[in-house]
């Protein structure tokens, strides 16, 4: 069944390469309608999932996608091309352009903490370059996956897209057909599974994977402003967020006022009436007890080794709440220091020098994103010259995240290959070199043998 699936993909992939332009933005704008007419149970899905408070699935998970196509359908033709190039001396006489064209068939793999916009997301890239689509979501969020499911049978055809349900033996038996391309959001061990499998097929592949991204907060920057900033990018989503402030480092003589600040912060935003952090809607839930359970082995790694608890600290398995958590007095040998924490621990370090954070930035793997917060333009230059990250913000945490001109990704460790917007049209694009030469034409006359005759002026 698959496989006869497969073939027609690729069927109707190789029609896709001539159909007009029209056809996909059709495609889009049915998907557009659908997203706009399913809203309130797009969200009925994600709070059943993640208990996600509406506004943040509103915001973070329909509007995004809703962005993607609108920006998509706009620029869909300019992408396309044909984009003439300059025709060098050499080549004169000739002219050549680059033709984007459809990869063919394409398998993108999604995870559970955005499990609608991470999934629809690219597909909204991969639909826009005139690819066939196989989607396979996360298994750990159910609702969400039965609803893309739905979504997927009410729009396209089996043929322009398909949605694949299960687990690893799903995604294990996905990744032995030969696709065109392989967009991959999820951990970075399982994006090494990834390339391995792609490896045998020579499929191209986009990895959006994980990491630690660091905050530096330089020592004469707005303390308020930064701590609304932090404390508004960590704990959405309850720190499950790919480019969430994964630890904060503040300059030692600020420290105490920034501690203050935070707390204050943080209890205003989700326990305004002080009634204790799981009561407020405006605060997620982990997304199972797996999880729940190695967020709370992190934190009991750092108090064992001797960090402090500065705020929450509480969570319940059985309700898979996790109390926003602020803790410092940091040491390297804490697990939380050793991988990305996903989920709402905020470690809290303190330095005395610039060069100390871009070195421990240095020596940990890349990055996806490193946010600073500085009102100097030579601290700036400093980051974007010294550190190597997918991005690097300015001033705030996660909105690179919806900048749709902004291609989005990771580098090493955190990921390879870009997605949104352009980017993400490119990923599932081929752009073809188209070369045309006049008849009875030739390059210089030294290129066809016998050699020798003029090869005065060759470097
Ligand atoms: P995951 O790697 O466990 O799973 C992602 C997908 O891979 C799922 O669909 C899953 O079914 C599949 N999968 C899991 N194990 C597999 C295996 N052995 N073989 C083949 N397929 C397998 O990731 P997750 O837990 O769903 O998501 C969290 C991770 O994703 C975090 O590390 C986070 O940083 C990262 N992430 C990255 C981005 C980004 O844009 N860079 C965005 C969101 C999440």
């Amino acid at each position: 069944m698959t496989e006869e699936i497969f073939n027609n993909q690729i069927d109707k992939a190789k029609k896709n390469r001539t159909s007009p332009l029209q056809d996909r933005l059709n495609r889009l704008l049915r998907l557009k309608e659908w997203i706009k007419d399913h809203q309130k149970e797009i969200e009925k899905a994600l709070y059943s999932d993640l208990k996600k408070p509406s506004t943040e699935a509103n915001i973070t998970e329909t509007s995004f996608v809703v962005m993607e196509i609108n920006h998509a359908l706009k620029n869909l033709k300019k992408w396309a091309g044909p984009h003439a190039v300059k025709t060098p001396s050499i080549m004169m006489g000739t002219q050549a352009y680059i033709q984007a064209e459809p990869k063919g068939v394409a398998l993108i793999i999604s995870p559970w903490n955005y499990p609608f916009s991470l999934c629809i997301g690219p597909l909204v890239s991969a639909i826009a370059a005139g690819c066939s689509v196989f989607l396979k979501p996360s298994e750990h969020t159910p609702h969400s996956s039965a609803l893309i499911r739905r979504l997927v049978a009410e729009v396209f055809l089996p043929e322009d897209v398909m949605v694949y349900e299960g687990g690893v033996s799903v995604t294990e038996d996905l990744l032995t057909l030969p696709f065109d391309h392989i967009f991959f959001t999820g951990s970075t061990k399982v994006g090494k599974v990834i390339m391995k499998a792609a490896a045998k097929n020579l499929s191209s592949v986009t990895l959006e994977l994980g990491g630690k991204c660091p905050v530096v907060i330089d020592k004469g920057y707005d303390l308020k402003d930064a701590a609304r900033k932090i404390i508004a990018g960590k704990f959405m989503n309850c720190g499950q967020t790919c480019i969430a402030p994964d630890h904060v480092y503040v300059h030692e003589a600020n420290y105490e006022e920034f501690i203050s600040l935070l707390i204050e912060q943080l209890r205003a935003s989700y326990n305004p009436k002080e009634k204790g952090y799981d009561q407020t809607k405006d605060y997620g839930r982990i997304v199972n007890e797996n999880h729940m359970i190695r967020l709370q082995d992190l934190l009991n790694d750092a108090q064992n080794k001797g960090a402090r608890l500065l705020e929450g600290g509480k969570y319940s398995i059985d309700n898979k709440f996790f109390a926003p958590t602020l803790i410092d007095q940091i040491s390297e040998n804490m697990q939380i220091m050793q991988e990305e924490i996903f989920g709402p621990i905020l470690p809290i370090l303190t330095y005395h020098q610039l060069d100390e954070v871009i070195e421990d930035i240095q020596n940990r793997y890349k990055p996806l994103s490193v946010y600073v917060f500085t009102k100097e333009e030579y601290v700036e230059e400093l980051f974007r010259s010294r550190t190597s990250s997918g991005s690097l913000v300015i001033n705030d945490c996660n909105i690179q995240f919806v900048h749709n001109e902004l291609p989005f990704g990771g580098v090493g460790r955190s990921g390879q290959g870009r997605g949104h917007g352009q980017a993400g049209f490119m990923a599932f694009s081929n752009p073809k070199s188209v070369l045309k030469q006049r008849t009875g034409k030739t390059l210089p006359r030294l290129l066809y043998p016998p050699y020798g005759l003029k090869t005065k002026g060759l470097v």
